[in-house]
């Protein structure tokens, strides 16, 4: 066997090399790669023959080759036996001018073989996960423009493997994004800054009203809202656009076919390499179901706070007809003393007991006007309230009852509370409730605190009301607002149900305490305005 001389590389082989760079940029799957190593590697090396040796776990798999005579095609080795298991586990090339005088080569492994001479090559991905292989038959040395050819190979074979790596883990991030927004029942889009091009999702689609074969562009998109609110919607994707601070908003929408939705949008600027906003990406759900079952709640809520009023009001029915009979039979009084007078002539007297009368009236028109008020169905909505005002208005309905009015009532204000932002209505109704059932509970003749005070945080005012009574019973204690508790002869057990889920529904809590030998406690809060 003779040693041939190294001579420089023909321009064909460097040709050949960036037609294999070409080919493995697009690359799809590993054996893709393989077979363009496999088909082009020999014209790059101008070897006899070339391997593909992939590494698995602590062995190298010879997994292809293309050569003048067979060599290990689908054979495996330990690592520490072979010369591709050296070159991964050292990270280096190795060119072996004679294989037969070098330590490395399991020199059994090659003798069937033809090669005389090598060149071994890593290929890395982190770290090194195959290499190539070329043989020649002569013994030789190997010159630098050679080796760097080779080993420019396989560097653009470990990018094309670790961009596989990638394009699977993207595919497979994509893949559990798509779960994840399926299972949210979450549209997908996005907005690209440069065009204003929408890409969405067929569940986005869907969300405008949209089968899955129909486009969705911005323009029909914020035409799909409705005409109120499109003006917000719009300055909320400028706003975001901008970087900002993120999208997120409600409106109602109009399908194509004329029907009436309610989509929930959230986004985010994605921003270029350099910081730049370069698209707006984001989410969409329909939220239509959601928001007529919360309508249908409310509604339910609210026909039973309305029914819990009756009910109060059915329970103080008499001692109303007391507080309106004080001032009518008055008036009448004043009115028959006027009539007198007018017999007498005594004009300026007659005056004075007419304007008695119609004070009395004025009285009764209060109590009724209160009353009315707090029969109402509905209930308003929110709006900033005075809390002492609130307390005061309730006490005075509470103690139209009679048997009530030998209580002890105190209501103490921290300076400077906030006003509160509740439905007037139905908070009365709470407060009525608790001052009633605290009326009850101390046989009309105990002592009865309201205290209003800001509470653990800023945004919260908290009421108390606390009676010196028997406290609450243990056996109801863990089921007190729940609806039907009572330990009453008489009583219906739903006034608590209900003022829980009236001060649930403004965004407040309500618990209550009863501290042995101390009566009973019950506390709300309510949302600052
Ligand atoms: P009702 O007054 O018809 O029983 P509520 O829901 O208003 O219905 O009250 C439920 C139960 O809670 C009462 O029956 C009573 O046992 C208890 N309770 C309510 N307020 C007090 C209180 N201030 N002191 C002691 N027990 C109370």
């Amino acid at each position: 066997m003779t040693e041939t001389k190294t001579q420089s590389v023909p321009p064909e082989r460097w040709q050949a090399l960036v037609e294999a760079v070409e080919r493995l940029a697009a690359a799809e799957t590993l054996d893709d790669v393989i077979a363009i190593v496999r088909s082009k590697a020999r014209e790059i090396s101008g070897a006899e023959g070339v391997t593909f040796v992939l590494r698995d776990g602590e062995s190298c798999h010879y997994v292809d080759e293309d050569a003048v005579g067979p060599l290990w095609k689908g054979k495996r080795f330990p690592l520490t036996a072979c010369i591709s298991g050296w070159c991964m586990l050292n990270d280096r090339s190795a060119a072996i001018p004679d294989i037969y005088v070098d330590e490395r080569i399991p020199h059994d492994a090659y003798r069937p073989t033809f090669v005389n001479s090598l060149v071994m090559v890593p290929v890395k991905a982190g770290m090194p996960i195959a290499a190539i292989g070329s043989y020649w038959s002569a013994k030789r040395s190997f010159g630098a423009d050679e080796l760097a050819l080779v080993e420019a190979l396989a560097r653009s074979t470990s990018v094309a493997i670790q961009a596989l790596r990638m394009r699977a883990s993207l595919r497979d991030s994509e893949a559990r994004l798509r779960v994840a927004l399926a299972a949210g029942d979450l549209g997908a889009w996005e907005l690209s800054q440069d065009d204003d091009s929408l890409t969405s999702s067929s569940l986005c689609r869907a969300a405008f009203g949209r089968g899955d074969n129909e486009t969705l562009d911005f323009a029909a998109l914020l035409a799909a809202v409705d005409s109120g609110e499109r003006e917000r919607v719009t300055s909320a994707f400028d706003r975001a656009r901008a970087a900002r601070g993120d999208l997120s908003f409600e409106c109602g929408i109009h399908w194509p076919d004329g029907s009436a939705h309610q989509v929930e949008m959230r986004g985010r600027a994605v921003l270029d390499a350099n910081g730049r906003p370069r698209a707006l990406a984001g989410v969409v759900r329909d939220v239509t179901e959601q928001r007529r079952a919360q309508e249908k709640l409310q509604r339910l809520q609210s026909d039973l706070a309305h029914a819990g009023r009756l009910t109060e009001l059915g329970e103080m029915v008499s001692a109303i007809g007391h507080e309106l009979r004080q001032p009518l039979t008055a008036a009448n009084n004043y009115l028959s003393a006027a009539r007198t007078m007018i017999g007498r002539l005594d004009e300026a007297n007659a005056i004075k007991s007419v304007d008695k009368a119609d004070a009395q009236f004025r009285r009764a028109q209060e109590i009724l006007d209160r009353i009315r008020n707090f029969a109402r169905k509905d209930d308003g909505g929110s709006s900033p309230q005075d809390v002492g005002s609130l307390i005061v208005e309730a006490r005075e309905l509470a103690m139209i009852d009679p048997r009530h009015r030998g209580v002890d009532v105190r209501i103490e204000t921290d300076a400077g509370l906030p006003k509160v932002l509740v439905d007037k209505v139905p908070t009365q109704q709470v407060l009525l409730n608790l001052l009633r059932n605290a009326f009850e509970a101390t046989s009309g003749r105990g002592h009865v605190q309201v205290h209003a005070g800001c509470g653990s945080s800023p945004s919260l005012v908290e009421i108390s009301v606390r009676d010196d009574g028997p406290g609450i019973a243990p056996e109801v204690m863990d089921r007190l607002f729940q609806p039907f508790v009572t330990t009453k002869p008489n009583g219906m057990g739903i006034g608590l149900s209900i003022c829980h889920s009236i001060i649930e529904a403004q965004g407040g809590k309500m618990w209550a305490e009863s501290p042995p030998g101390s009566g009973a406690r019950f506390v709300m809060t309510l949302p600052a305005a």
